[in-house]
């Protein structure tokens, strides 16, 4: 059975400069050959929850000032309307026409360059509890069952006006709010995780949730954690990755 992942993106640009994550992504596709990948993104957020129907997602440039180089990536990969429409009516979402957005297809670009297994893509909704996403995230478990591999991206942390060189440390404040993270689910101790905002320095880390709730759809979806990566760019991006088998 598949686990489920939640996968720090961190910039854009991991899709081109080698460094710890990026490379470590590139070796973590060999693990799994899915059939299909769900993926819920930090960045398509919507009011209600939607799904993308899209046979053959666009890839979206959702960044501003980076070189041509990135907005010359594609990720071609196709959709797959009949697992969309089926999840719609499982999950009670609305179909749409979307493409991928970085959150989606900069992870997916290193793990399967080849882009040949299919990509569907779900909104995060706004204004959704925790323990909404953690739900939502339980109704895709079977889906890991039929070799579709379930995929949370944002980012551990994300403080974007925090953000430093490319190389800086972890400043301890990040540190304290990664850490606080991995005891919890190292422990499997979700009652607290339900409550990550009061973790220490979590307001700091993430002014606005919205690159944390995958991780709890992806906790929602999958089993006990493990933490396959560690790492960290611009100081306040933690690249963590974690699997929930
Ligand atoms: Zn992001």
């Amino acid at each position: 059975m598949l686990p489920s992942l939640f996968i720090s993106h961190g910039s854009p640009m991991l899709a081109l400069t080698p460094g710890p994550a990026h490379d470590f992504l590139r070796q973590l596709g060999d693990k799994w050959q899915p059939k299909a990948i769900v993926v819920v993104s930090a960045h398509w957020e919507s009011r209600q929850l939607l799904i993308s129907r899209s046979a053959r997602p666009e890839t979206i440039h959702d960044f501003g000032a980076f070189p041509q180089a990135l907005f010359d990536c594609q990720y071609p990969a196709p959709g797959e309307p009949a697992l969309a429409m089926r999840l719609a009516r499982e999950l009670n979402a609305v179909p749409v026409e979307r493409g991928l957005d970085h959150g989606a297809w900069v992870p997916l670009l290193l793990m399967y360059p080849e882009a040949n297994i299919p990509v569907v893509s779900l909104s995060l909704p706004v204004g959704w509890s925790n323990a909404e996403l953690v739900a939502l995230g339980e109704t895709l478990a079977v889906l890991r069952e039929e070799d579709i591999l379930v995929i949370g991206s944002g980012s551990l942390t994300h403080n974007l006006a925090a953000l430093q060189a490319r190389e800086a440390p972890m400043p301890s404040w990040v540190g304290e709010f990664a850490d606080w993270i991995y005891t919890h689910l190292e422990a499997d101790d979700r009652a607290a995780l339900l409550d990550w905002q009061c973790a220490p320095q979590a307001r700091r880390n993430h002014p606005t949730p919205e690159h944390l709730q995958p991780l709890l759809v992806a906790m929602g979806a999958g089993g006990r954690a493990t933490r396959l990566h560690h790492s960290v760019e611009h100081g306040v991006l933690a690249m963590d990755l974690y699997a929930f088998e």
